[in-house]
């Protein structure tokens, strides 16, 4: 199918209790390994990549990065016959506005370093042409860290205030709302709890549909749990790669001799595609392509 908004299935995916996987992708392989596991599990799935995946496939250029996965996506999408969405994931403004001339069909706007007004105004402009062209807008209010591999600061987290949450929802008109619930980027064991009294909250104050972030290093009863209360689009990354690698890890351990790419990354897709499947299952998403 060719790329699709995804914030039909998102809303449809809250009244009915599951949830929509958006899965991060850093290569080719990665980006198949999704939608084919899409296609496996006859799920609706949102491909995404973030701000560090695009400096990687641009080789340092952004732009360049935007253009490879704007192709890749929209042939990756058209390869099934499932509904995918192709994602900026913590995109800047110029990123945004990029991807969405490019044909993506939802972005994230990241104003985590701004100050809230000037996070607002950037925000709702963003929104308004996101919306004039068809597309899924996602942005965030507090932190969900992204250490990269340093120590961070678990008291510390700032997590979503529900008063401010619905003063900025209300503010920017966003369709998709991410929340910080203490879960952190990167993480390599299921090892945090989320604040789901606080999700409750704000799940009954904010209209729109909510996202998490990091949920690779969430303990799963408490995905689960946030999915019942109204999660309702999970984003995962870290627990992807770690299948990938592992599956590259072990062929290479196993012989090295290899030389030939293809010997090792296709056991890698295979893996990330498993791991993916595993997820939309986990999710509630499995058979809710229509
Ligand atoms: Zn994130």
């Amino acid at each position: 199918m060719t790329l699709q908004n995804g914030l039909p299935w998102i809303l449809r995916a809250r009244q009915e209790g599951w949830a929509v996987g958006a899965f991060n992708a850093n290569t080719l392989e990665q980006a198949q390994a999704i939608v084919l596991a899409a296609q496996a599990e006859n799920a609706p799935a949102i491909l995404q990549v973030s701000h560090r995946a695009l400096t990687y496939i641009g080789s340092g250029s952004e732009i360049q990065g935007l253009k490879y996965i704007a192709a890749i996506g929209k042939v990756a999408a058209e390869s099934v016959a499932v509904p995918i969405a192709l994602h900026l994931d913590h995109g800047t403004e110029s990123e945004v506005l990029q991807a969405i001339a490019l044909g993506f069909s939802s972005v994230m706007f990241d104003g985590d370093d701004l100050s809230y007004d000037e996070n607002v105004s950037i925000t709702k402009r963003l929104c308004e042409t996101a919306r004039s062209n068809g597309v899924c807008m996602e942005a965030e209010l507090g932190e969900v860290p992204k250490p990269d591999g340093r120590a961070y600061d678990e008291a510390a987290i700032a997590l979503t205030q529900p008063d401010e949450a619905v003063q900025f929802v209300e503010a920017t008109g966003i369709d998709t709302f991410a929340v910080a619930l203490g879960s952190v980027h990167g993480l390599k064991t299921k090892q945090i709890s989320l604040d789901l009294d606080r999700l409750k909250t704000i799940r009954e104050r904010v209209p729109v549909p909510l996202v998490l972030h990091g949920s690779s290093g969430v303990s799963d009863k408490d995905i689960e749990q946030g999915i019942a209360i109204g999660l309702c689009k999970v984003n995962v990354a870290t627990q992807l790669s770690q299948a990938f690698t592992k599956a590259v890890r072990e062929v290479l351990n196993r012989d090295d001799g290899v030389v030939d790419p293809r010997k090792y990354l296709d056991p890698g897709r295979d893996a990330q595609m498993e791991a993916v499947r595993e997820r939309i299952r986990f999710f509630g998403a499995s058979g809710k392509a229509r």
